[in-house]
């Protein structure tokens, strides 16, 4: 497998390797280009591709063949539609892993507790989701992560052990945090793209077209769309023998 370390290797040995032939042929500077674009182009890959395993192992599906598969939502707690989601799951006795982002928390502490004591698993989303947070250091990863841990930790007395980065991307600060921290870096395989489609039937096909066992679906808890593809992906997978588990069961890991 590819990863960042592989690849930094293989760039400074093709560098290397130019450097000794215009040194001794003279050969044109501009084949230096063709390291620096891929090794860019890998770079960027790796970091927003959340499967690629780039930066640092994380864990997107099973290999189970049995027909199982597991529902998780990003960016709540949302007061209107987190609740509607937990309504939405009693009614199929489905459970869900919530990625939470800590400053969706304050004022919203009784949803935490109504999505622990319903059974349903909680998750590290950061605490700022912030548009630029894949440029922050170590030590600023560290903060997002243990200042949501300490919020959710004082309500339910659970520490936090799965992360899922905001917008599925990694970096080497990212992933250097998470380790520190003992996370378990969480993806998904199937992207219900709830967010940027604002056609219902197209995310439902698009959800339902992919489920497969051992799949990990990531939908968002802050629209009333993914409220209703939700209840037609259970619909989905009750009548095609597909039994919602856990993200615990479905990946064999702890959450907490
Ligand atoms: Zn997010």
């Amino acid at each position: 497998m590819l990863n960042f370390k592989t690849a930094s290797i293989c760039f400074f040995i093709e560098c290397a390797a130019l450097s000794l032939l215009v040194y001794f042929f003279d050969i044109c500077l501009w084949w230096f280009l063709i390291p620096v674009i891929s090794y860019k182009a890998l770079i960027i890959y790796g970091s927003a591709r959340i499967q690629s395993n780039f930066y640092v192992k994380t864990i997107c599906n099973s290999t189970t063949e049995e027909k199982k598969i597991a529902i998780t939502f990003d960016d709540g707690p949302n007061s209107e539609y987190t609740k509607k989601a937990l309504d939405v799951l009693v009614e199929y006795n489905a459970p869900a892993t919530f990625f939470v982002i800590g400053k969706n928390i304050q004022g919203k502490e009784d949803l935490i507790k109504q999505i622990d004591a319903a059974g349903h698993t909680i998750g590290n989303h950061t605490f700022s989701h912030s548009f630029l947070i894949d440029f922050k250091s170590k030590n600023g990863f560290m903060y997002e992560l243990n200042t949501t841990s300490d919020m959710v930790y004082a309500i339910i007395k659970k520490r936090m052990k799965l992360f899922r980065p905001p917008y599925g991307v990694t970096t080497p600060n990212l992933a250097s945090a998470s380790k520190a921290l003992n996370y378990d870096i969480i993806g998904w395989n199937i992207r219900s793209l709830d967010t940027t489609s604002d056609s219902e039937e197209k995310i439902t096909s698009r959800v339902i077209s992919q489920i497969k066992p051992g799949a990990v679906i990531l939908f968002h808890d802050t629209s009333e769309k993914t409220i209703k593809v939700l209840k037609q992906t259970l619909n989905f997978a009750a009548e095609n023998g597909f039994k919602v588990v856990s993200i615990e069961e479905l990946l064999r890991i702890k959450a907490y």
